[in-house]
């Protein structure tokens, strides 16, 4: 209805245009992206989707130059397994390098912000590793100033070293090299920086423009000329922020707590954040009804660069999720709902797998050219028999193909299969196990069971000849 009125056409008009493509739909009923783009052409429009990232409607205020102050650099560490990342982040958290509260971070909030002997502040992300530093990424967060990529010098440059420094740079984040383990017997730092010249990342003592630092994050050596480095390459980016102006910046975690609530941790990035400031995260909102920083101590207000916790949203934004302050509680709940809305319909916009009801309309709007097929059942015989038909199914326009045949119950790594192939799953006189269930939904894998295999035949030629009903 509301896509009929969109286009200033009957709504029987657009419910027989989609009868023509297999889909019988109702009134009210939400057509997915494709279907609607399909639609819409044959009534001579185009289809423009706006994602939930344009309901922003925030508006940054201008900032005046003599308002702007220097902050803190935020740091991310990424490196090969065992390197050493968690260690560096453990020293440092509860090292002597700290001014004053040494060893005073006793929580895990997903970040902390130490003071130098010098005065100056760092803050750490302290999930270590260029998958969390990229799934943040992923959803919008641009959260860190600098990487530091860890070696182990009893190693070598391993295959997520190069990736770490990979996602570094796509990120266009500046990186600072901590060769470890220099304590060790076997350690050969130089050795690392050899490897690190093969890949065109000359470190400065060899003429290049890359810091590194040789270290031990277990016995605390030279950690304090590390940080000094990370804080000149800070230096060369003029990082500042307005602490004046109301706080926007990032979701790093959060969770439900039995007894406070949701809590969530974020990071400011600029602005300043204060408690009773309506904040809007994601898809959730609320006032902030309390806040600590990472020793635990209740804080009134949270500037640039500095990572709090805070109780108070009505729900738990995803890492990565930007947040803003709200003037008012209406606007902020408006744009929650309808981001909640729109990333709703987003979900049920994109099935993740093929399924068996899919194919039909994926014919009719012409994407679909390949059916993948897993076969499971009780006898390697009637495997044959059935695996043979189904492949005789193909038509000109769509080959079904048996990408896995075998004897036995469907397992969870069948569903793996299924998923990473986009695969439909046949089982005949068989059933999956708990755990393959489990997957299965989660990862909207399509099962089909059969006992007869005339029945299995039919089906799939039906939705391959776009007849089979949707199940409803
Ligand atoms: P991650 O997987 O990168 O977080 O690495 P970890 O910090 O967990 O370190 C892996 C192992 O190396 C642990 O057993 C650490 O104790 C050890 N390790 C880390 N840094 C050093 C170091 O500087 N010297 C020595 N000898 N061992 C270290």
């Amino acid at each position: 209805a509301e896509l009929a009125t969109m286009m200033d056409v009957g709504v029987n008009d657009v419910i027989s245009t989609c009868m023509s493509l297999g889909l019988f739909v109702s009134i009210n009923q939400r057509l997915d992206a494709e279907t609607m783009s399909v639609v819409a052409d044959e009534f001579g429009f185009k289809v423009e989707f706006v994602s939930a990232d344009i309901i922003e409607a925030i508006e940054e205020e201008d900032t005046e130059p003599d308002e702007v102050h220097p902050r803190a650099p935020i740091v991310t560490v990424m490196g090969h397994v065992d390197h050493g990342k968690t260690s560096l982040l453990d020293y440092i958290r509860s090292a002597n390098v700290i001014a004053g509260e040494a060893g005073g971070i006793t929580q895990h909030i997903g970040a902390y912000n130490v003071t130098l002997e010098s005065g100056r502040r760092i803050t750490f992300l302290d999930t270590p590793g260029h998958e969390a530093f990229t799934a943040m990424r992923a959803r919008g967060a641009q959260v860190t100033d600098i990487a530091i990529i860890i070696v182990a010098a009893d190693d070598d440059i391993m295959p997520q070293t190069k990736e770490a420094i990979n996602h570094a740079q796509a990120a266009g984040v500046p990186i600072v090299f901590a060769i470890n383990k220099i304590d060790k017997p076997g350690a050969n730092p130089e050795r690392i920086k050899e490897g690190l010249a093969q890949l065109n990342f000359l470190v400065e003592e060899w003429g290049g423009k890359y810091q590194s630092q040789d270290i031990s994050a277990k016995q605390g050596i030279n950690i304090e000329e590390l940080l000094e480095k990370v804080l000149l390459e800070a230096e060369m980016l003029e990082l500042k922020a307005n602490k004046e102006k109301r706080a926007t910046g990032a979701i790093i975690e959060s969770s439900l707590d039995k007894g406070r609530g949701y809590v969530a941790t974020l990071l400011v990035q600029n602005g300043t954040l204060r408690q009773g400031d309506i904040v809007l995260a994601g898809q959730y909102h609320g006032h902030v009804k309390a806040m600590f920083n990472e020793r635990n101590q209740r804080i009134q207000e949270a500037g640039p660069s500095e990572p709090v916790i805070i109780l108070g949203l009505d729900g738990a934004p995803q890492a990565g999720d930007k947040f803003n302050v709200m003037e008012n509680e209406r606007e902020a709940r408006q744009i929650a709902n309808k981001r909640e809305q729109l990333a709703r319909e987003q979900g049920l916009r994109t099935q993740k797998h093929i399924t068996l009801d899919e194919i039909g309309r994926r014919i009719a709007i012409g994407n679909f050219q390949e059916l993948n097929l897993i076969v499971k059942g009780d006898v390697d015989g009637s495997i044959e028999a059935l695996s043979d038909s189904l492949i005789k199914l193909s038509t000109e326009e769509i080959q079904v193909n048996v990408i896995h045949k075998a004897v036995g119950a469907i397992s969870e790594s069948d569903v793996m299969l299924a998923t990473a192939s986009d695969a439909i799953i046949v089982g005949f006189q068989v059933r999956p196990s708990v755990q393959a269930r489990r997957v299965a939904e989660k990862e909207e894998v399509d099962i089909r069971l059969y006992s007869i295999i005339y029945d299995a035949i039919e089906e799939i030629k039906s939705a391959m000849e776009g007849m089979l009903s949707p199940e409803i």
